[in-house]
C-alpha cells in the first residue's frame, strides 16, 4: 500500500490559561503551538494541512474589533517560522504547493493562505458557508478574520464534495466516513464536528503508522486519554458543544482500541514532541 510522508511544523504560538483549555490545572498561561503539516504524496506531490499563523494575522488584529482576538490569545510568530520559510528549507517554493486543505477557518489555521499563489483551497463546504460574508464583530464571534483571506480565495476554491463521503476502513472506528482525496486511501478527510462548523481532520497513512491530524477537535492529548472536555467557558466558543463532546469521545474510543494511530491535535505540545520523536 502506498504511503505519504508527513512533517509537522509550527508557525507561531499563542498563550492561554491552562485551566480553560484543559478543564483542569492552573489559570496561568500555557504555550499553545499553531501547527500545520506538510504532506508529500508519492504521485500528487506536496500539499499542506492548514498554515498556522501568518503575517496577515498581525495586520488584521491591529484595529478594533479584531484587537480582541490578539488580546485574548497573545501571539508570537518568528519570521523564520512562517510556513513559506520552513518549506523553503525543504526545497519548496510557495508556487510548488498546488493544494491546501483547510481544517476550519479560525485565523490561527488560515493566516498564511495568501503566501501560496498557486494553491487551490479544499475544505468542507459548510465551514466556508458559516463564515463567508461575515465582517467585524460577527466574524470575530466565529474566530474568523476576513482580512487574512486571500482576495481571490473563492476563485481558487476547490471544496470537498460531501457526496464523496465513503466508509472508512474499520480500523478507524468509531469514525465511519471520510473523503478519499486521491482514491488510494493515503489521505482521508474526516468530518470532526463541534469545535467549528464543518471542521475536518485528516487521516494520513505514513510508512510508520496512520496519523490523524485533529485540528481543534481537542486541544490536548490528555483530553483524549481522559475523555475530558475543556472548561465550560471554552465550550461557549464552540459551534456545538454536544457535538464537540461526541467527537472527543469518539477520539477517546479510537485511542483505546487503536493506540498505534497517532492522534495529533493542532495545538498540543505533547503530540508535537511525540510525533517529532517518532519520525
Ligand atoms: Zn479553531
Amino acid at each position: 500500500m502506498s504511503a505519504v510522508t508527513l512533517t509537522l511544523l509550527e508557525a507561531g504560538h499563542c498563550v492561554f490559561p491552562e485551566h480553560i483549555t484543559r478543564g483542569r490545572g492552573g489559570f496561568g498561561p500555557v504555550r499553545f503551538p499553531a501547527t500545520f503539516a506538510l504532506i508529500e504524496h508519492p504521485t500528487a506531490g506536496p500539499l499542506l494541512f492548514d498554515t498556522g499563523y501568518g503575517r496577515a494575522f498581525f495586520t488584521a488584529t491591529r484595529r478594533w474589533p479584531n484587537q480582541l482576538y490578539a488580546r485574548l490569545t497573545p501571539t508570537t510568530l518568528r519570521e523564520e517560522q512562517l510556513a513559506v520559510h520552513q518549506l523553503a528549507q525543504r526545497g519548496l517554493r510557495p508556487a510548488d504547493i498546488p493544494r491546501i486543505l483547510i481544517s476550519h477557518f479560525h485565523a490561527d489555521h488560515v493566516s498564511a493562505l495568501g503566501d501560496f499563489p498557486a494553491a487551490r483551497f479544499s475544505y468542507w463546504p459548510e465551514a466556508w458557508a458559516a463564515v463567508r460574508g461575515r465582517r467585524g464583530l460577527s466574524a470575530l464571534r466565529a474566530a474568523y478574520l476576513p482580512e487574512v483571506m486571500p482576495p481571490d480565495f473563492e476563485a481558487r476554491a476547490a471544496p470537498l464534495d460531501p457526496a464523496a463521503l465513503r466508509p472508512l476502513p474499520p480500523e478507524f472506528a468509531p469514525f465511519r466516513h471520510g473523503v478519499d482525496l486521491f482514491g488510494d486511501e493515503t489521505l482521508l478527510a474526516v468530518p470532526l464536528p463541534g469545535h467549528a462548523v464543518g471542521q475536518i481532520g485528516l487521516l494520513a497513512r505514513t510508512a510508520a503508522a496512520p496519523v490523524f491530524l485533529l485540528a481543534d477537535a481537542c486541544w490536548h492529548s490528555s483530553a483524549i486519554r481522559e475523555d475530558r472536555p475543556p472548561h465550560a467557558l471554552a465550550q461557549l466558543l464552540f459551534a456545538d458543544a454536544a457535538q464537540y463532546r461526541a467527537t472527543l469521545h469518539a477520539l477517546h474510543t479510537l485511542h483505546m482500541h487503536r493506540p498505534a494511530v497517532a492522534l495529533v491535535p493542532a495545538h498540543c505540545e505533547e503530540a508535537q514532541e511525540r510525533y517529532a520523536a517518532a519520525s
